[in-house]
């Protein structure tokens, strides 16, 4: 088969869906097709994938023209234009977009959004969103400790001591974790919030102090237990009780991150302005959920920004500044998952029955399969 790999054309989109790394290990069996400077932003040259096995074309007309093309982002007007009916499209297509879904299903798409793989543990080698968020929660701390004029570890120096920095992290999931980890090594002290019960334990085995907000219902109880490894929206009187408490501890903070997340809805606000407000000058947020709105009601898509002397960086898509390991993260997730939809004889074959492809697969045969 013809498996094609196109520039992405998104901009700030930094990473490409193939490495040389996995190029190698399908060029063997089939035909690869990358579109010219397509790795070029992952410091990826063309050399390499051609040394790797694959054809390097100028255009992207050539890849799109693939029975597979592998992308990293969906695909845009333009470049939809150019897939012929019943190619195979496989990327972070945005399951929750309606709009481009129905776009993808009347161009005769068969589109996989990888994002929608179920958390079970025979997908967790395909899993992009953990990936990818390790990365982003990996990279916000290192943000966070340039935008931030002070040190971050204790230090004691003739010139007198420096105190460590406090971070409080606001959403333990893949991207809180990674941030606390971080932090951690470069001597932080670090507080963490989320509503999923589980957390307190891993907070606690990192290091950091969780801060509690207890249930007082059986109903908040069981929403906080979430649904297929998300979180669920918490009722609103759970959220005042965490806001009191993260607006104490946010007084207290240098550093912010906040990553909270539900999926397909808007994010959580869980610093209000009235926090901001009483944040230390110099202090720094970093808002990975700024895309979804932001759990910052101040936080600015794509600009770092001043409030109330706070710094509020709303930059929407952090792992594409590790652009060279997000992409060699996502291209293995990318070969694992091509591993479940080509056979033994090195033919397409997709199982409807398969829980990963059944939760993947958003367009087939014209059909809108998820909204
Ligand atoms: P996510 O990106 O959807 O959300 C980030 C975090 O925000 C989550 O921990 C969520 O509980 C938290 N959050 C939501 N609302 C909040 C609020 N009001 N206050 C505080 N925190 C709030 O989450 P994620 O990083 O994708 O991962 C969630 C969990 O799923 C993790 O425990 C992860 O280890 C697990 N996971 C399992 C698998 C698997 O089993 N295959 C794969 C990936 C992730």
């Amino acid at each position: 088969m013809r498996i094609g790999i196109p520039a992405e054309t998104r901009p700030g989109e930094t990473r490409v869906a193939a490495t040389p790394e996995t190029v190698k290990k399908l060029a063997g069996k089939h035909q690869l097709i990358v579109q010219s400077g397509a790795g070029t932003a992952a410091s990826i040259p063309d050399d390499a994938y051609a040394a790797a096995g694959a054809t390097v074309v100028p255009d992207a007309a050539a890849a799109f023209g693939a029975d597979i093309v592998l992308k990293v982002r969906a695909p845009d007007d333009g470049e939809r234009a150019l897939i012929r009916p019943g190619t195979v499209l496989v990327g972070m297509l945005n399951p929750f977009d309606a709009d481009n879904i129905a776009a993808m299903a009347a161009g005769g798409l068969s589109a996989f959004a990888l994002e929608a793989a179920p958390r079970i543990t025979r997908a967790q080698s395909m899993d992009v969103l953990s990936s990818q968020a390790n990365i982003a929660g990996y990279k916000a701390v290192m943000v966070a400790a340039n935008t931030y004029g002070r040190f971050m570890p204790m230090l004691m120096t003739a010139a007198g001591t420096v105190k460590a920095a406090r971070v409080l992290i606001m959403g333990v999931g893949v991207a809180g974790l990674q941030a606390i980890a971080t932090a951690k090594r470069l001597g932080a002290v670090i507080e963490a919030s989320d509503v999923r019960p589980p957390v307190k334990e891993q907070v606690e085995s990192l290091g950091a102090k969780f801060i509690d907000v207890p249930f007082l219902t059986d109903e908040e109880k069981e929403i906080a237990q979430g649904a297929g490894g998300y979180a669920r929206p918490m009722p609103a009187d759970w959220m005042r009780r965490q806001a009191e408490l993260v607006h104490e501890r946010a007084k207290q903070a240098d550093i912010v991150i906040t990553t909270a997340l539900i999926p397909g809805r808007k994010a959580p606000v869980l610093i209000s302005e009235d926090t901001v407000r009483a944040m230390k000058p110099g202090s720094v947020i970093v808002d990975l959920a700024v895309e979804q709105g932001g759990n910052c009601p101040l936080s600015e898509l794509g600009k770092t920004v001043i409030r109330h002397g706070v710094h509020i960086v709303g930059e929407p898509n952090l792992a594409c500044l590790v652009a060279a390991d997000a992409s060699a993260l996502y291209a293995r997730n990318v070969l694992d998952f091509l591993k479940l939809i080509i056979d033994k004889d090195d033919r397409l074959s997709i199982d409807r029955e398969d829980e990963i492809i059944k939760a993947t697969l958003v367009a087939h045969g014209g059909d809108i399969l998820r909204k």
